[in-house]
């Protein structure tokens, strides 16, 4: 071992890997009682390094057992095997903080408080706060999937994170989610290393959510957005859907007297932009304007046009380039195209109203759905944000994944399913 870890040394930058009893001992255990010991102790500064520590352990069998803050109440930074602590400790930099987009990129060893004090001078927050905060890393929090007092309301950890670099136990590098605050490209392989205390990969860049407080102070609960076409099938199908060619449609949720000031303040807020502003208190009446919404889809089709529903999703600074996208593809092929959907996290249903008869392998379609899905990659999109890909994108699933994340669903698919017996066919 003592051998290979002075081999693996001679690799990486001076200083890359210590062996100093203080520094083993420093790196020996958490906040829990158990202690053990490593060979030695690495300090990788970026990614590639990582990448080939973690490569040159897995060619000698030697143990690698990550670590953030060590702050841990269950000993799952303790080397109890000996060989090597991965400490990130230094890789520890807020790579940028978007507003428009609301996420953050983060190294594995920012410390939590320092992502939560940054986004707030920005006045964008970060939720997940466990009472180590001021210790503990963000990707020891992402490993733990970590909780703290504000889960109640806000949620765990998981709830935070849109995509994470993560280096694989053999030294592959593979990105999964994305930048968009939904995704559903694939299986959700967030979600399977959110949680996987180290044994499943090391994380070395994480890109998380951040909520934003609009420009007013204002936290909405949904913000919906509608175009003219959308709205003009609307009229003729739905009761009280208004005669605009545009609508938003913000909801604020709390206690009663609270809502009625945060409208207050919205109202005041869109009146610069808005024609007709129409406010609307309590379940009943709220209900009404919500049944407008829900309505769409069923108005769409009640035109008699065949809808080609897309759930394309793009970080949320790039819906206004979505929209000209869409429009753009309705000048050029002339087709109309619906889009109304989720404003708040990017997630605009882009339907393609197709003449009638048309089949689903239409070839004029086909280019029309290559372009945009192209587009909205070009923009750090994704091809599905709700639907999943299915049998209806699967002939862009190729382009939509690296080879890296295709291999890595093929080898999960393998082990829980090594006949394919399940669901054959499809994306894999
Ligand atoms: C005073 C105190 C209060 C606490 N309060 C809370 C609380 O309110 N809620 C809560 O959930 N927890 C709490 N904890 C527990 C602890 O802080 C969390 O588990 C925290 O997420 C650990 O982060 P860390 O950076 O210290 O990780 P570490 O202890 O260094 O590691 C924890 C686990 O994550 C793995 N790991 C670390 N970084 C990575 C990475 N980049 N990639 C892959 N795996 C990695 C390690 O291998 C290990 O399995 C508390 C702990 C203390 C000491």
């Amino acid at each position: 071992m003592k051998r290979h870890l002075s081999k693996l040394a001679r690799l990486l930058p001076r200083g890359a890997i210590r062996s100093d009893f203080l520094t083993l001992k420093n790196n020996s255990s958490d906040a829990w009682m158990a202690s053990s010991l490593p060979d030695a102790v690495a300090f990788p500064k970026n990614t590639a390094e990582v990448s080939k520590i973690v490569a040159f352990c897995h060619r000698h069998r030697i143990p690698v057992t990550t670590r953030g803050g060590g702050r841990g109440y269950v000993g799952g930074c303790v080397p109890v095997k000996g060989g090597l602590v991965l400490s990130l400790v230094k890789m520890n930099r807020i790579r940028e903080i978007s507003p428009q987009d609301g996420v953050a990129v983060v190294q594995p060893g920012v410390i939590t408080s320092k992502l939560a004090s940054t986004a707030k001078r920005r006045r964008l927050f970060y939720p997940p706060d466990p009472a180590s905060l001021k210790e503990s890393t963000l990707g020891g929090n992402i490993a733990t999937n970590a909780g703290g007092p504000r889960c109640l309301k806000y949620g765990v950890t998981r709830n935070y994170v849109l995509g994470l670099e993560v280096v694989l136990a053999d030294g592959t590098v593979v990105r999964v989610g994305g930048r968009t605050h939904k995704n559903r490209t694939g299986f959700d392989l967030v979600g399977l290393f959110t949680g996987s205390e180290g044994m499943l990969g090391v994380v070395t860049e994480a890109t998380l959510r951040l909520l934003k407080i609009l420009g007013s102070g204002l936290l909405p609960c949904a913000l919906e957005i509608a175009d003219p076409f959308t709205l003009a099938a609307a009229r003729k199908a739905i009761p009280n859907a208004p005669r605009c060619d545009s609508m938003l449609l913000v909801e604020f949720d709390g206690q009663p007297s609270s809502v009625k000031s945060e409208l207050a303040i919205a109202a005041k807020v869109l009146r610069s932009t808005s024609s007709k502003i129409f406010t609307a208190h309590g379940d009943a009446a709220c209900e009404k304007i919500w049944e407008i919404r829900r309505g769409f889809s069923y108005a769409l089709r009640d035109t008699g046009l065949v809808k080609l529903n897309e759930d394309v999703t793009v970080p949320r600074g790039r819906i206004v380039d979505l929209f000209h996208l869409a429009a753009k593809l309705q000048k050029n092929y002339g087709i109309p195209i619906s889009c109304f959907g989720h404003a708040g996290d990017g997630n605009i249903h882009v339907n393609l109203m197709a003449p009638i008869g048309t089949r689903h392998d239409d070839p004029r379609m086909h280019r029309i759905l290559s372009e945009l899905f192209q587009g909205v990659l070009k923009m750090g999109g994704v091809i599905s944000g709700e639907h999943g890909i299915g049998l209806a994108k699967k002939p862009w699933w190729n382009a939509a994944s690296t080879p890296a994340l295709r291999k890595l669903h093929q080898r999960i698919k393998k082990v829980l399913d090594p006949k394919d017996v399940l669901n054959p066919g499809k994306f894999l």
